[in-house]
């Protein structure tokens, strides 16, 4: 209030010596409403605009040098260029510094112009709000997107390994930059006809554990079983999702590592022959069934960083929870 009193006072008298001026060099008739509208508008606008300083900045130099191109071009002009500044400026850094990122641009506007479409400013600061740290940090996904190189060379060894999968659109989610996986996969099956029933979207990294540990331990300790039935399926539970890690708290939740495809989650092991072989608590049943989920479960943390099932916690007694999260030194959590 205070800043603008003096700053009104001088428009008054800049306007005052303008008037004169102008009064002076043109018809009256034309002069006096053009100077007494822009008057009032000029305070209330600054202000409201974060862009204050540059009016005051503006009409100081240009009411003395051309006062009668100024007005109009101020009290008209001057408002909308700052409105197209603002979303400009974010957007663009947004796309750039971001690419897997441009997908959920076109996406965020709906949410949040639901009520709003008009008012651009406004959805302007949101955007900054929520993008203000873009420029400074990738979203995750795109921390973690490999390398053309990365990326080809883990197809190959996927192909080796005979993993069925398609290369699907970059996932990402609207609510959360920092879900996504930029280069997914839909892995259907592994070698020897065995089926993720109903497909997972997966980073390749992923795909490639899970088919070399399936390969190396899961087939083998399957053999041993009573029979040696073949394997048919891994069922699963969570693959993508994007959410918050269990545990972690509600506050401020730590991404789930299921929220950026780098986590699958087994439920049971199907067999041509006889029931599924359930992932639950075992311990000292003394079975075949306890060995067998013992071994698979031991050996995951050879080709995971993080193992995690019955007895880890509650929320993992009915599932084998396998990551491929990366940690400092490449430290592994296997309970
Ligand atoms: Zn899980």
């Amino acid at each position: 209030m205070r800043a603008r009193a003096p700053a009104f006072v001088v428009w008054i008298v800049v306007g005052a010596l303008g008037l004169t001026a102008a009064v002076a060099q043109e018809p009256p008739a034309d002069r006096p409403p053009t100077v007494e509208e822009p008057l009032p508008d000029r305070p209330e606008a600054a202000p409201d605009t974060v862009s204050a300083p540059a009016p005051e900045a503006a009409p100081a130099s240009r009411v003395d040098d051309a006062r009668p191109p100024v007005r109009p071009e101020e009290s008209e002009a001057a408002p909308p260029p700052a409105a197209p500044e603002t979303p400009e400026t974010p957007e663009e850094p947004v796309a750039d510094d971001d690419s897997p990122a441009v997908p959920p641009l076109p996406a965020q506007p709906s949410p949040l112009s639901l009520g709003s479409q008009l008012t651009l400013p406004t959805e302007a600061p949101l955007a900054l709000a929520q993008g203000g740290s873009v420029p400074a940090t990738p979203s995750i996904p795109a921390t973690l997107r490999e390398s053309d190189a990365d990326y080809a060379a883990c197809l190959r060894k996927i192909d080796r390994l005979g993993v069925g999968y398609t290369e699907i659109e970059p996932i990402t989610d609207p609510e959360d930059r920092d879900c996504g996986i930029a280069r997914p996969l839909q892995v259907e099956t592994l070698r020897g006809g065995i089926t993720l029933e109903g497909g997972a979207p997966m980073r390749c990294e992923t795909a490639l554990a899970l088919a070399e540990w399936t390969r190396d331990f899961v087939l083998p300790a399957a053999r041993r079983l009573p029979d040696s039935p073949r394997l048919t399926g891994l069922q699963l539970g969570s693959t993508y999702d994007c959410r918050g890690r269990v545990g972690t708290g509600a506050e401020a939740p730590k991404l789930s590592e299921h929220a950026l495809g780098n986590a699958i989650d087994i439920m049971a092991f199907a067999f041509e022959q006889g029931e599924p072989l359930v992932v639950t608590p075992r311990a000292e049943s003394g079975d075949m069934a306890e060995a067998f989920q013992r071994a698979v479960r031991g050996s995951a943390c050879l080709f995971f960083t993080t193992v995690l099932g019955p007895g880890s916690n509650e929320a993992h007694d009915d599932h084998l929870h396998l990551d491929i999260a990366a940690r400092n030194g490449g430290w592994r959590l296997c309970e």
